[in-house]
């Protein structure tokens, strides 16, 4: 068989197909054949091309301007006979350049890893049984079965066909969907045009299609060309950009002061070498090297926490945008609401009928009300049942364990264990049973067909299941239980209905036509009128707990939360007064709904004005969903909005967060998504928001802490320069201040726990700057005590008489412990230190612990004090570091209890508007 793999299958005709791949299109592969060509073929995945080697990864550091100018500063130095002083601004290049590369491993490491969350699966024809695989696991020859919203998982020659539309952009960069069919074609036919061919990972975007896997991973014409494909992903996002700017502002300024600064100093008679050196340190203390990683590691560590709470980033940005969600939009079935759907009652043949039971096991009973008929047979029921077994894609299966499993669409399941309970399927195995057509549901269409053969040898009998207004429409008359038709009274049936959905019921109704025996196929306009409606089936779909409590978490967080259904306007209030939707009353009092009908008639203006006040929007078709989220973004609002299927994926697209759903969204609308939940639950949407808050709080926490050093630093060596005094910090000191204080106490910000008021606050805005007013004046006035106090101890330490090197010793550890206790501050930017929880950030204690034995080396060491001309300090001179460091941690306490006080507190939180 290894030969087949390079054929032209678009021009063999289908037998010569089937019978090269040793297949079979009625029943597909066995078992035992599948094991056997999967250890032949391997895996049907593309194997990752090799990206940038780590060395060349860690070469590429350099492009950092702070590690170049160290460089340049190390070979000056060097040139100079300043040898342990080259020595240790080039390993602190190699230890900077390390870190950067680690950093950096570890954020694309997180990105990654979501890629690998992301599994496809298949639905495959083995051993005549349909079931659903992972495309990993596919082999040459399977039968594959396509349906509008998958992705194509190999390379397939299509054996059937039924108004195929395929977007192949991926593969051919055609974005139009190219229509396909199971044609024969001529040889040289070019790949864009090979209509019987569909291609692994582009999508289907409408119909369905049976066909044969004749290529797999990198022999598929996308594992061909995948190098240019390989990952192209990057870790830039508004804000990285926002900074990354920032800091190369920044360092020309601080380029042109270090400049100015040897000028001046060298004009006012200096030695030009000292002058070099105070330039040096200026450079280095006030560039904030560590920011873009920060910012980056900060991005990606809140990625891993949304995935550990379900939600799968696709799109870096969307970790940003989330923190400044004002609105979500979600669906309800299956996303606010659990979707173990359990049929509860059935209207048919002028009875009702009751089950008991609920979930996937078909345990139940049913009650028919009217004792008085009980024992008679009712027709009408029966048939009702039937439709729902028949007219169904979703199976129920029996798991070892004597557990349920259920596959497809939990509504189709329900009505599986409703038909179960009732007793019917053993009477359903009949030549009824088997199946010659389909429509397959699409929302738009709002129901299902199916044809089958009918028992009595007469005709065909096609089956319909959907919601009422889309049968009863179709419908003149109604069985009755005897089995005969008369007329339909269509009012007392939506009375039915009303009634049914009022309770919170999803409803759908169920008719029947006869075809006569020679129909093969049925299409829409086949079903279009003349129908026998059979009767109602009404299921219940409880609310997620979760979720209610999740809405409660929005409505504080100042984030509105509407729910979007194809649901009946009846169902969706009902469930909308569970779950406590904003603007809805749980007392039964009315809702305010608007329909997918009365949004087509409402003209854009006035659709702008009823967003704002409507929570409930029901019977919504998918392309009305991109007008809300327009009409919404018209408001100003920041959108969150779910989707699943296909013609979801142009809102998605329009969001500012676009949400799939991980387990029952289509391919199409995952890669339209910005995220996508692996547990389909809304609360989990919320954790999402949280942790885009928390990603932003803790940048900020982290901001404010770092740059108050490089003020200081900055301004230490200024101040000496333009006064004539001596360097109170050397460039070596002034290194090792910035990466021991960066690596082990700022760094710890990143493990901050959220603060527990953080979905109280309202939604950040998104233009508004990182760093509000308010912080700014902190970060300078904490860089201003940074200078006295070092500058201060410095001269007051030379003029006891003190050595320089004890002197400089004593001012960089001004600096070491003035960041330490500072770092408490930061921990929260309204709050003090122990309404945070003293020890609730464990790393945080850590790497004080190692910061401060690292200081003792720095200090008493005698190589430590060689390499970085350290010298031993006393008693006294830690009494004044400790008070110097204490004074501005309580300043800075002093002037948050203020700001508290004075309510501008929430203005400090993270940006919010005051
Ligand atoms: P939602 O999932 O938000 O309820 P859908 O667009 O999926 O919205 O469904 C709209 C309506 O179509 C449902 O209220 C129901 O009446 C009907 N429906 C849902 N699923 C099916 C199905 N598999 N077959 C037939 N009709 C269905
Ligand atoms: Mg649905």
């Amino acid at each position: 068989m290894e030969t087949i793999l390079r054929k032209h299958w678009h021009h063999l005709p289908e037998e010569e197909v089937l019978e090269l791949l040793e297949s079979d299109a009625s029943s597909g592969l066995d078992i035992l054949d599948v094991e056997e060509r999967q250890d032949r073929f391997g895996p049907n995945r593309i194997s990752e091309r090799p990206e940038r080697g780590p060395l060349l990864r860690f070469l590429l550091e350099f492009r950092q301007p702070l590690l170049l100018i160290l460089l340049v500063a190390a070979v000056i130095t060097a040139v100079l006979g300043e040898w342990i002083d080259a020595l240790v601004i080039f390993g602190v290049v190699l230890v900077t350049a390390f870190i950067g590369f680690v950093q950096e491993s570890r954020a694309k490491g997180a990105i990654d890893a979501l890629a690998r969350h992301m599994s496809v699966s298949a639905t495959v024809l083995r051993a005549g049984q349909r079931s659903q695989v992972p495309a990993v696991e596919l082999v040459p020859g399977d039968i594959v079965l396509l349906q509008s919203g998958d992705r194509v998982p190999a390379d397939v020659r299509l054996l059937r066909a039924r108004d195929l539309q395929i977007d192949e952009s991926s593969l051919t960069g055609e974005s139009v969907p190219a229509a396909k069919a199971s044609t024969e074609l001529e040889q040289d036919t070019v790949l864009a045009d090979r209509l019987n061919m569909a291609y692994s990972s582009t999508l289907v975007t409408y119909g369905t299609a049976t066909g044969a896997v004749v290529a797999i991973g990198d022999n598929t014409e996308i594992g061909r060309i995948s190098d240019l494909l390989s990952s192209t992903k990057t870790l830039e996002t508004p804000l990285t950009r926002r900074i990354a700017q920032f800091s190369r502002v920044l360092l020309y300024a601080i380029l042109g002061l270090a400049g100015a600064t040897f000028t001046v100093g060298v004009v006012r008679g200096e030695d030009w070498l000292d002058m070099f050196m105070a330039a040096v340190a200026l450079a280095v203390g006030a560039i904030p090297e560590g920011l873009p990683a920060a910012v980056t590691i900060t991005l990606a560590i809140g990625v891993g926490r949304m995935a550990r709470r379900h939600s799968i980033i696709r799109n870096l940005p969307a970790v940003e945008t989330l923190g400044s969600t004002t609105v979500i939009c979600s669906d309800k079935t299956g996303t606010l609401t659990q979707n173990q759907m359990t049929v509860r009652r059935i209207e048919a043949g002028g009875e009702t009928a009751a089950l008991s039971g609920i979930g996937w096991s078909p345990e139940g009973e049913l009650t028919r009300a009217d004792r008085d008929v009980a024992e008679a047979p009712n027709v009408a029921l029966e048939e009702c049942l039937r439709a729902g077994l028949l007219c169904n894609d979703s199976a129920l299966r029996a798991t070892e364990d004597g557990g349920w499993r259920a596959q497809g669409d939990p509504t189709e399941v329900a009505l599986i264990v409703a038909a179960r309970k009732s007793g019917l399927v053993e009477h359903a195995s009949g030549p009824v049973a088997e199946r010659i057509d389909a429509i397959p549901f699409e929302s738009e269409h709002q129901y299902m067909a199916t044809l089958h053969p009918a028992s009595a040898g007469s005709g065909h009998v096609a089956y319909l299941k959907g919601s009422p207004e889309a049968i009863l429409r179709r419908c003149g008359r109604r069985l009755g239980a005897d089995g005969t038709a008369s007329d339909l009274d269509r009012s007392s049936v939506d009375r039915q209905v009303d009634e049914m959905a009022a309770g919170g019921l999803r409803v759908l109704a169920f008719a029947r036509l006869e075809l006569p025996p020679e129909t093969s196929s049925i299409g829409h306009s086949d079903v279009a009128d003349g129908l026998t409606f059979l009767g109602l089936q009404g299921m219940i779909d409880p609310p997620r707990a979760e979720a209610t409590r999740a809405i409660t978490e929005c409505r504080a967080a100042g984030i509105g939360v509407k729910m979007i259904t194809g649901d009946h306007a009846e169902t969706a209030a009902a469930i909308a007064r569970q779950l406590g939707l904003e603007g809805v009353d749980r007392d039964g009092s009315p809702v305010h709904v608007l329909t997918g009908k009365q949004l087509t008639d409402m003209p854009d203006a006035e659709l702008i004005e009823a967003v704002d006040d409507t929570s409930v929007f029901a019977r919504v078709a998918p392309e009305q969903k991109l007008r809300l989220v327009e009409a919404l973004q018209h408001r100003g609002e920041v959108v969150a909005m779910t989707g699943d299927g296909v013609n979801d994926a142009p809102a998605l697209r329009r969001a500012d967060i676009g949400v799939a759903m991980g387990i029952s969204g289509t391919e199409v609308s995952k890669e339209a998504a910005d995220m996508v939940l692996t547990d389909d639950d809304f609360s989990s949407i919320a954790a999402a928001v949280e942790e885009g808050r928390g990603v932003f709080a803790n940048l900020t926490k982290f901001i404010t802490w770092t740059l108050p050093t490089n003020v200081g630093e900055g301004l230490v060596i200024m101040a000496a320069v333009f006064l004539g005094a001596t360097l109170p910090i050397l460039p070596v000191q002034i290194l090792w201040v910035n990466m021991t204080t960066a690596l082990l106490l700022g760094l710890m910000l990143a493990f901050e726990p959220k603060e527990t008021d953080l979905m109280r606050r309202p939604p950040r805005d998104p233009g508004s700057p990182i760093l509000s007013r308010a912080l700014i004046g902190r970060i300078l006035l904490v860089g201003v005590l940074l200078l006295i106090g070092a500058f201060g101890l410095f001269e007051w330490e030379l003029s006891r008489g003190t050595s320089v090197d004890v002197a400089r010793t004593a001012a960089v550890n001004v600096f070491v412990f003035g960041e330490l206790l500072y770092l408490f501050n930061c921990r929260s930017l309204t709050h003090s230190m122990f309404a945070v929880g003293l020890f609730s950030n464990r790393w945080l204690w850590v790497g004080v612990a190692t910061m401060i034995a690292l200081q003792l080396a720095f200090t008493y060491v005698p190589v430590m004090n060689q390499i970085f001309h350290s010298a031993p300090i006393g008693i006294s001179q830690w009494a004044a570091i400790l008070g110097i460091s204490l004074a501005i941690y309580l300043v800075v306490e002093t002037e948050k209890a203020v700001r508290r006080r004075r309510r501008a507190g929430p203005e400090l939180a993270d940006g919010a508007p005051a």
